[in-house]
Order: structure tokens, then C-alpha cells, then sequence
């Protein structure tokens, strides 16, 4: 299909919204965005942009009118809503990817089903299925919910008995709403994500992996490429692959990986555009929105994705100054994304700044520490 003048719907305007439509933009597409925020970063540049819900049938069905391919940045679309718009509009990655991931326990069965090993988990709706699971799987493990958790939000380490009353606590919170679940703890050497792609031509490809640095549960930076031994990267790449077509899933695929010597665990998965892969905006010849808009209308997908390593760095509410001391430093090859959110909060990812050639040795205390 060729793309030109053709309008790509995106359910969510922000962040990653405003960079699917950079990249759509590109290709001379159109764009229309979706969003309940009325500061939503991507309605300053798409064509056209609808303030509502995304619990409102109607709007969502105005935004699939109006597209001739849509597409999703936000991932906690309403089951009978985005079905609903499935059946009847042009949406290439189809429903199934957000059923599975925006919960933690079908995105892991999901997995297992696939031979992709995860950490031990179970299913907690009460007192007593906390208790034998802690039994199973000994001390720490994680307790988290199965949905709406993001940034580290909705979890609690349970080191040792000490924290039961807490962990009693949170299901009591918790499990009147949903499902829990109950994770053994990984004590992985290292996280890593990959980003798949399939075209709607079942061509496939991936960026390269990406080894992640989280701070307080927030993804704060991640280095391009994770060099990793040829057996892990296979493994990976394997395990990206299958995962896509053995589910029949088309467009992106984020897969965020614990790695413990030579095994891999499934952590989580994005069927949308991640933070983890910013970095190829300016690091590969391809970014992540080109591959994904390339994967939508059908298009063979490049085999040849080359790299520039570097270092991308989240910039959070709270470390806003870090973008001047870059500024002054007058770094070569370092390029500032700031995102135009109004609403400046602590922990809220403001923008992230991409080094290319970053020596990580040389600048960990500039860098890391800030
Ligand atoms: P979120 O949706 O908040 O990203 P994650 O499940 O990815 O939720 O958890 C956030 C971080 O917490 C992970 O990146 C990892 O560092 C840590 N974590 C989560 N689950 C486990 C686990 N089972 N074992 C070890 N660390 C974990
Ligand atoms: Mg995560």
C-alpha cells in the first residue's frame, strides 16, 4: 500500500504518539490522534486530533473513520471498545496483543505457552493463595497487579515475613478489583528488551537488543547495543520471533527480558512503540516508528539494521536541570527530546536525550548519577 496521503489513526497522543506521527509524517501520511488529555504532546503536530475518552465508543469510532490504518500507543483500551472497532475498521495488530498485555498474568501464561520461560508466578485472589505461593517459591518474591501497574507502580518487594502485614494489605486493597499476582524473584545479572517487527507481508525484524538501567522502577537509561554472547542473542532473537508468530501478531513487539547467566525469563510485553527503543531515532537507520508504519501497510521489512551505539537517557520531572548541564557540556552527537508536557511532575517522563558514541566508562558519573 503505498503510504502517501494515506491517514494513520493513533489511539493515544502522547509521547510515543508524537513520535509515530514524526515518522508518519515523513512518509507524507496523514495523522489523527486520540486522547483524553487536552495537552497530549502529539496533538501539536498531527493533522488532526480528537479530546475524549478512550472509554468513549463514539470517539473511537470517529478516529477509525477518519484513518485508513489505525494504530495503538496506549495499551489499556477498553475489551468490547477496541473489539468493537476491530471487526470493522483497518487495524493490522488486531485486539488479541492488548488482551494479553495489559494483563501480567495472561501476558505470562502466554509466554509458557510459547516455551519462553518467566519467573515462577501464581495467581493470588486471597490471604492463603499469598501463603502457598510464598511456600513454593520462598523469600523475596514480588507481589503485583495483574493490571494498570506501569513504572514500577502496583508492586510490593516482600523480602521476608516482616512484610507480610503489608503484602495482607495490599490484596486486601487489591483483589477486590482484580486478579493479583505473585512472582519469585529474579536476581537476574542484567534486564534487557528486544523490539520485534512483522509485516503484514510476514516479513520480520528486530532492532538490536538493548540492555536497560532501571532507577526507582522508572527505566532511566538504555544502552545500545546490550552486548551479549552469541548464544543469549540467539536465544533472544529466537524467543522474539516465535513469540510474534506463533501468536500471529503483526506491527511491534517490546519484550523486556531478565537475563541470569545463559537463561532468559519473560518479564513483559508492548505491543507498541517503547521506551527502550527512542534510541533508534538517531542510532539506526530505521527507528522503531519507521519499522512499525513499514509492518502496517505491509512493506518488506529491512534485514539491514545498522547501529550507532549509544546511551539513551530518560528525563524525568525531577532532573529537568540535567537538560541544561547538557546544553553547556556542548556534547557532540547528543540529541535532546523534550516532549512540550505542561504538567511537570516528579516521576512523569518529561523528554530523553540519545548520545551516540557514548563512552558509558567515561561519562557513568555525568550520566547515571544526575
Ligand atoms: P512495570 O510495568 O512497572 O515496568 P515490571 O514487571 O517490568 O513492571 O517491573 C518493574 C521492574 O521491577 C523490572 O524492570 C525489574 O527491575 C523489577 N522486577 C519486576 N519483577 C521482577 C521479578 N520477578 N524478579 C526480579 N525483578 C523484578
Ligand atoms: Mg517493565
Amino acid at each position: 500500500m503505498s503510504s502517501i496521503n494515506k491517514t494513520l489513526g493513533i489511539i493515544g497522543a502522547g509521547q510515543l504518539g508524537m513520535m509515530i506521527v514524526e515518522a508518519a509524517k515523513k512518509r507524507g501520511m496523514n495523522t489523527i490522534v486520540l486522547d483524553p488529555n487536552p495537552n497530549s504532546p502529539a496533538f501539536r503536530i498531527a493533522d488532526k486530533y480528537i479530546n475524549k475518552s478512550f472509554s468513549d465508543i463514539n470517539a473511537v469510532t470517529e478516529l477509525c473513520k477518519n484513518s485508513d490504518i489505525v494504530t495503538y500507543e496506549f495499551e489499556n483500551v477498553d475489551d468490547v471498545i477496541i473489539n468493537a472497532v476491530c471487526e470493522k475498521y483497518n487495524i493490522p495488530q488486531g485486539a488479541m496483543p492488548l488482551y494479553y498485555s495489559k494483563n501480567r498474568l495472561r501476558e505470562k501464561k502466554l509466554a509458557n505457552s510459547c516455551k519462553i520461560p518467566t519467573a515462577s508466578f501464581q495467581s493470588v485472589r486471597k490471604k492463603e493463595d499469598l501463603i502457598n505461593g510464598i511456600k513454593k517459591f520462598g523469600y523475596p518474591c514480588i507481589l503485583k497487579t495483574t493490571e494498570d501497574g506501569y513504572d514500577g507502580k502496583g508492586q510490593l518487594f516482600i523480602h521476608n515475613e516482616e512484610d507480610l502485614p503489608k503484602a495482607y494489605e495490599f490484596i486486601q486493597i487489591n483483589c477486590m478489583l482484580m486478579e493479583c499476582i505473585l512472582e519469585k524473584v529474579v536476581s537476574f545479572d542484567f534486564e534487557v528488551s528486544s523490539i520485534s517487527f512483522r509485516s503484514l507481508d510476514s516479513s520480520f525484524t528486530m532492532l538490536p537488543i538493548v540492555r536497560n538501567i532501571h532507577k526507582n522502577g522508572i527505566l532511566n537509561l538504555t544502552i545500545a547495543p546490550a552486548i551479549l554472547s552469541k548464544q543469549l542473542e540467539n536465544k533472544i532473537i529466537e524467543a522474539s520471533r516465535s513469540f510474534m508468530e506463533m501468536n500471529n501478531f503483526y506491527g511491534i513487539m517490546t519484550i523486556e527480558f531478565f537475563v541470569q547467566g545463559n537463561d532468559i525469563f519473560f518479564n513483559e510485553m508492548a505491543p507498541r512503540p517503547h521506551n527502550s527503543g527512542h534510541y533508534s531515532i538517531e542510532a539506526c537507520n530505521y527507528s522503531q516508528y519507521d519499522l512499525l508504519i513499514m509492518s502496517l501497510l505491509g512493506e518488506k521489512l529491512p534485514q539491514d539494521i545498522t547501529l550507532k551505539p549509544c546511551v539513551m537517557k530518560n528525563i524525568l520531572g525531577y532532573n529537568l536541570d540535567f537538560v541544561d548541564k547538557i546544553k553547556k557540556m556542548n556534547l557532540k552527537d547528543t540529541y535532546i527530546h523534550m516532549y512540550g508536557k505542561k504538567e511537570v511532575m516528579p516521576n512523569r517522563k518529561m523528554g530523553h536525550i540519545t548520545f551516540i558514541g557514548y563512552d558509558l566508562e567515561k561519562y557513568k558519573n555525568t550520566i547515571e548519577n544526575i
